[in-house]
């Protein structure tokens, strides 16, 4: 089995979020399982500078508009996996991968449009063809497109099967009307049953009509996004594809979240001796000026500030939380300027309660998953979710909204039989999620009921090996393609 990931990001080469984590292990961990698996990336500023001199260029050219746009294939050395990366310096050499902090480059329809184009006339030149190519969010989905809608430009293509992952249903690559001659598809695809939406090209529907099947990253998310609710408008094109869209699950980097080894905290623990999770705990009290007391139920919270991850919930009930109730709470985050100056203003009328630090940093996201209690994560809603996953590796008890993936990975805990990883509120509002902390709370004051619970999250498993099964599977039931007709 011989696939090709087309993506945007893969960390440690480019990142900006849960998708690079997923193409720094999925790929390895397809491999493990006996894939032979190539991933496909544009080669930005930070991947150009770690390119050797030695490799010879594969040189091409891509359509894009009615120019012939050059781009050379360069393979980048010490990958995980095999890796190549696109590079068309007038695209991609820049400061940002999308764009400036909290914009976009205005020309990414077109950088994604190329970037589309070049790599199938790169696969166009492997021999034999791949058996599948697996794209990943609308940065990727026109591949698809290209590869039906334009099939006479590859024809050593043809029994290529497409595979689409959507990562976040809710970032689609929407553009005016005014790109479409960059794409050079039939006008008629500019229509309600194809790529148009409301007006605009929509890229990432592109990629839901025209890949074979459609992946997301949770079971539950799969089901959630064929309803209006959670569709961001193109829930009736997801319930067309329904008998081929599944959910697998993401899974966590044990390597990287692991209490026993991790090199980020004051001490390290496992689920057999938890010494070191309170040890944990003080470090990190010291270290955000919370008063160091074993005693206080400590909230914890690692997020993009994003109205996504529910910090409308947490603005209007944490004020009169802090103030009626003995916790402390620390957040780590960043994003949304509205949110941030929401926290401020709550953080300086609760001192030495609510520690806030505004940034991203990997390393302390580490301590606070280590020395939290109760990690809070009131998504509205949510494709996976991985800290959720971490929190439970670490023994910080999840509080969740009931939704997508984190529906799918923390269990309510059952007192009578003592079952359950965490604690779960729907609807989504602040009644349900204030109720929630309290059964939380209520739960923490009985430190043996408490301990059960922890040690029942430590012992989940959620590593790469079993969605790396799924994807396998997947890639070997694939049908011969069926490509969509124009009527
Ligand atoms: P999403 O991809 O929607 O942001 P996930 O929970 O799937 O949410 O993944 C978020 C990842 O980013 C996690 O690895 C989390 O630890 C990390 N993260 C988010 N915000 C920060 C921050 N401010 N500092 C450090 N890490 C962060």
């Amino acid at each position: 089995m011989r696939v090709v990931m087309l993506a945007s990001e893969a960390h440690p080469l480019a990142k900006t979020g849960g998708l690079g984590d997923v193409l720094a292990a999925l790929p390895p961990a397809l491999a493990a399982a006996g894939v032979d698996v190539t991933v496909c990336l544009p080669a930005y500023r930070g991947i150009l500078r770690r390119l050797d001199a030695t490799g010879t260029p594969l040189r091409l050219h891509a359509p894009v508009a009615s120019r012939m746009e050059a781009a050379a294939v360069v393979a980048i050395p010490e990958a995980s996996v095999p890796t190549v990366a696109i590079r068309a310096d007038r695209y991609f050499d820049r400061e940002a991968l999308y764009g400036p902090p909290g914009g976009e480059y205005p020309d990414n329809a077109e950088r994604f449009a190329f970037f589309c184009r070049a790599a199938l006339e790169w696969l166009r030149r492997l021999e034999p063809p791949p058996d599948v190519l697996h794209l990943h969010d609308w940065q990727t989905s026109l591949a698809a497109a290209f590869l039906r809608g334009t099939a006479a430009l590859y024809p050593e293509l043809a029994t290529v099967r497409t595979v689409l992952t959507v990562h976040n249903l809710a970032y689609q690559g929407r553009f005016p009307f005014d790109v479409w001659p960059l794409l050079n598809l039939d006008v008629r695809y500019f229509a309600p049953s194809w790529l148009e939406f409301y007006g605009q090209v929509n890229y990432l529907k592109a990629g839901l009509l025209f890949a074979d099947r459609i992946t997301t990253v949770s079971p539950r998310y799969a089901e959630e996004i064929q309803t209006p609710e959670f569709g961001e408008g193109l829930d009736g094109v997801l319930r067309t594809r329904s008998e081929h869209l599944v959910g697998i699950l993401n899974g966590v980097d044990y390597a990287a979240w692991n209490p026993a080894s991790d090199p980020n905290l004051a001490a390290r623990y496992d689920a057999s001796d938890l010494r070191g999770k309170a040890r944990c705990k003080a470090a990190l009290q010291a270290e955000l000026g919370l008063p160091v007391r074993a005693d206080l139920p400590l909230l914890a919270i690692v997020s993009r500030l994003a109205e996504q991850k529910g910090f409308d919930l947490l603005t209007a009930t944490l004020p009169e939380l802090l103030a009626t109730t003995a916790v402390q709470l620390a957040i780590l985050g960043s994003g949304d300027p509205t949110y941030e100056t929401a926290l401020r203003q709550i953080a300086a009328r609760s001192p030495g309660r609510l520690a806030l630090r505004i940034e991203f940093n990997e390393s302390l996201a580490h301590r606070i998953e280590a020395g939290g209690d109760i990690f809070l994560m009131p998504s509205r809603f949510e494709p996976c979710g991985l800290n959720q996953l971490y929190s439970l590796r670490y023994g910080t008890v999840p509080l969740v909204h009931a939704t997508g993936g984190l529906e799918d990975t923390v269990v309510e805990f059952d007192p009578a039989a003592g079952t359950g990883t965490g604690f779960k509120f729907a609807p989504y509002g602040t009644e349900a999620f204030v109720a929630a902390v309290r059964r939380a709370l209520r739960l923490h004051a009985d430190p043996a009921a408490w301990q059960r619970l922890m040690r029942n999250g430590m012992a989940q498993d959620f590593s790469w090996h079993r969605a790396a099964r799924s994807y396998a599977r997947l890639y070997g039931q694939l049908p011969p393609p069926e490509v969509p007709r124009l009527a």
